[in-house]
């Protein structure tokens, strides 16, 4: 079913009421809509009885409340769980949760794989298929509550969001602020910006825009200390270099002293984790208010790289703690699943190549 019809999970309240009115009816519908939908996890239009019934009759006929399709539910030994969600043109996405002794985490995933090439990131080996759709992001916070467990009574087992999964956030800009919106938004899934963290490699001009249109914590993968070799992992450095990176840095959080940037650094073994490292690291963030998150790398097929040593991970940690920054080394969770940062890809890589192979037969059928 559908194509045409208006998906509901497309829209965050603005728009939504922006929707309603072209129907002819009052922005107050958008907010019921919206409570039935994200609060009491109701789909049928049938049900949402503080509608008119002609209202009711209207959606019915037109409108949807259209999730991604789970297609695979795994479960790590370490409690941590990865769904495989199908999307309306054949597509996957992954999305993972991380439950945590006061937190359940969730990693959304914002485009069908990625454009922009980290060499030490799997998801980057699959290229750039395109965005995904505001329902296709909200679905995923949708479906990990439902599937955790959410019912009508409300509890959500979902309070923290990372936007750490597949793809660059920040290049699909109007897409994940309306999403965030929506995780935001008390008619919907409430959560304070505190708790939803957007994670960029640097999209510089976009990170100036994110502040205006949609704070929320704020994440940067940094990974390197120097140009030279931030241009190596990191190819979009070419183009926002780290002096111009840490500046928007410090605009993003300005100077009421409250706020932190979160560092990403992602241990590779003889590449970037040397003593050395950690204090040019401490000197190139002097005046930055941060936090650093270190990731100990986890392979994938074919890469170059290799993870940097426990013992290694620990003394770099120190000088950075010993200095006085708040640094916490990233606990791999669901490696067992494919799950952990940077293993998102795998199964539709695969699938892409299944369908590059259908489209080669046809191809040769001259069905094309
Ligand atoms: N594109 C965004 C969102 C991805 S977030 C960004 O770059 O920030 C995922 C985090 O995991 C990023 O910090 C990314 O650099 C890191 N990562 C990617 N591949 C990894 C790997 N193989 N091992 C550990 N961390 C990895």
């Amino acid at each position: 079913m559908t194509g045409d019809r208006l998906n509901l999970l497309n829209h965050d309240r603005r728009g939504l009421e922006a929707r309603f009115a072209e129907l002819g009816e009052k922005p107050f519908r958008a907010r019921q809509i919206l409570q039935w939908i994200y609060q009491r996890n109701v789909d049928d239009f049938a049900v949402m009885t503080d509608l008119s019934k002609a209202l009711r009759a209207r959606l019915a006929d037109c409108a949807e409340v259209r999730p991604p399709e789970v297609v695979m539910d795994r479960d790590s030994d370490d409690g941590s769980r990865k769904w495989l969600l199908r999307l309306a043109d054949g597509n996957c996405i992954e999305t993972v949760f991380i439950p945590g002794p006061d937190r359940g985490t969730l990693c959304v995933s914002s485009q069908v794989g990625c454009a922009l090439n980290c060499s030490f990131c799997s998801t980057a080996t699959q290229g750039f298929n395109r965005n995904l759709e505001v329902s296709e992001i909200i679905g995923q916070l949708l479906i990990a509550n439902r599937l955790l467990g959410a019912g009508e009574a409300g509890a959500r087992p979902v309070t923290n969001v990372v936007m750490m999964g597949m793809g660059e956030p920040l290049l699909n800009f109007d897409n994940v602020v309306a999403a965030m919106w929506l995780m935001r938004d008390d008619l919907a899934f409430g959560l304070s910006k505190r708790r939803i963290t957007l994670s960029t490699s640097g999209i510089v001009p976009e990170m100036d825009r994110l502040r205006e249109a949609c704070d929320v914590s704020l994440a940067v993968s940094l990974h390197a200390t120097n140009d030279a070799l931030r241009d190596e992992l990191v190819p979009i450095n070419r183009k926002y270099p780290i002096a111009e990176l840490l500046a928007a840095c410090r605009r993003y959080v300005g100077d009421d002293g409250r706020r932190r940037v979160t560092f990403e650094y992602v241990m590779l073994d003889g590449i970037n984790d040397s003593d050395r490292h950690a204090r040019e690291l401490l000197r190139l963030l002097e005046g930055v208010p941060s936090k650093i998150n270190l990731i100990p790398f986890n392979p994938f097929p074919h890469t170059r790289y290799r993870r940097s040593r426990p013992e290694r991970i620990l003394a770099f940690q120190e000088i950075l703690a010993r200095a006085g920054i708040v640094t916490i080394t990233r606990k791999t969770r669901g490696d067992d699943i494919d799950a952990a940062c940077g293993q998102l890809a795998g199964d539709f890589r695969d699938r892409t190549r299944r369908r590059e192979s259908r489209l080669q037969t046809r191809l040769q059928e001259g069905l094309y």
